[in-house]
């Protein structure tokens, strides 16, 4: 098995944050005895391994004396079809957004508000990625893996995977399994979600009263460009922390003091916040050190403006996290993997 591995490595063009730092070694992976490979090469040579797939959940502090293994595998198949569902097999390779619109081309639906987001569909299961009201375990059947650790491949079902908000066990136990393939199961008559922030104001406003998943996906899609920074044009990693989530009676009493919170009452009876809101209102939006900044139109995302280190982003992160906690309380989790 011939592997293709390169030294010393920009990662520039592999993190939508573009912190460049370098890999000690990379490998592009199209297949499971690749990967099995390349996992041999590092032990041998004893060095471990970062798993990488579209780079848009990462953030990079320092220099990786790892292999970096860039999961190429890619593919997308039928299973089987019937009157209410098709089940799909996807590879990891594949571009998650590029996936969506294949799903959406074949007249099913489920996925129209995840149409947009970054990355690869082997790194969605990890953060259990979600948008609009709606998340990956809501349409997951189960997820093939290799595990490092028994050296066997195993399928996941959806509960074993242990999904919650923006996380699941391939996050908790970070590097353990690598994500070969997903395989998802779609309905073929719509029940589409549209009660989460601006969607059907957006669907009125175009005077789409019977939308398709065509129309949700397309109103997610421009919804999120006028949201969110594209990060081919100024690098980010998205949503820098994830909504905080406190109980009820901190909610009440935040309320009190600030009738304008943005709240979601959770099926728990705690309540989850919107980060973006905290960081707004205490005057973080737009704030800018070196090449680092908060985005000016969007409170949750942190920016690269050109040659920001890691550190210097997470130093950032850092203020913001300590001023959240002392105005209101509320301590904010970051929501990328930091790595470094
Ligand atoms: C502009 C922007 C908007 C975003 N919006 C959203 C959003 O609305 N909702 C949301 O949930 N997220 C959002 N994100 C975050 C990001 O798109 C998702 O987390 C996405 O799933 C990351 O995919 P990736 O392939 O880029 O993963 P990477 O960044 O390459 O990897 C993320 C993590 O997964 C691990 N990993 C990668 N591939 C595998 C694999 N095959 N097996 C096991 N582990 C693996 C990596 O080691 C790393 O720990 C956004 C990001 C950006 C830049």
């Amino acid at each position: 098995m011939s592997l293709n591995i390169q030294e010393q490595v920009s990662m520039r063009p592999y993190n939508s944050l573009a912190v460049d730092v370098r890999a000690r070694f990379f490998v592009s992976v199209a297949s499971l005895e690749q990967l099995q490979a390349a996992l041999v090469w590092a032990q041998q040579q004893g060095v471990s391994v970062l798993l990488l797939g579209g780079g848009s959940n990462l953030v990079l502090t320092a220099d990786l004396q790892v292999l970096v293994i860039h999961l190429q595998l890619r593919g997308i198949s039928i299973l089987s079809t019937d009157a209410e569902f098709t089940r799909v097999a996807v590879q990891a390779g594949e571009n998650w957004h590029a996936f969506v619109l294949w799903s959406l081309a074949q007249g099913l639906s489920g996925l129209e508000n995840l149409s947009l987001i970054p990355g690869n569909v082997g790194a969605a299961p990890v953060q259990n990625i979600g948008a609009y009201g709606v998340e990956l375990k809501d349409h997951l059947e189960s997820v093939l893996v290799f595990d490092r650790e028994t050296a066997l491949v195993q399928r996941l079902s959806n509960e074993q995977c242990q999904f919650a908000y923006r996380d699941s066990l391939f996050k908790r136990e970070s590097g353990r399994r690598v994500i070969l393939s997903v395989i998802f199961k779609l309905p073929k008559h719509a029940s589409l979600q549209l009660d989460y922030g601006d969607l059907r104001g957006y669907l009125a406003e175009q005077q789409i009263s019977a939308p398709t998943p065509h129309d949700v996906s397309r109103a997610v899609c421009e919804i999120r460009a006028a949201k969110l920074p594209d990060p081919k044009r100024l690098a980010n990693a998205g949503s820098f922390f994830k909504n905080p989530v406190v109980t009820s009676a901190h909610a009440e009493q935040l309320q009190k003091n600030y009738p304008h919170i943005v709240c979601f009452a959770q099926a728990d009876g705690q309540v989850k916040l919107a980060a973006g809101w905290l960081i707004d209102q205490a005057g973080w939006k737009g704030v800018r050190q070196g090449d680092a900044a908060v985005h000016a139109k969007q409170a949750l995302v942190l920016v690269n403006h050109g040659a920001a280190t890691g550190q210097q982003i997470l130093a950032l992160a850092s203020q913001i996290q300590a001023d959240i906690q002392q105005r209101y309380g509320v301590e904010l989790e970051i929501e990328p993997n930091v790595i470094g």
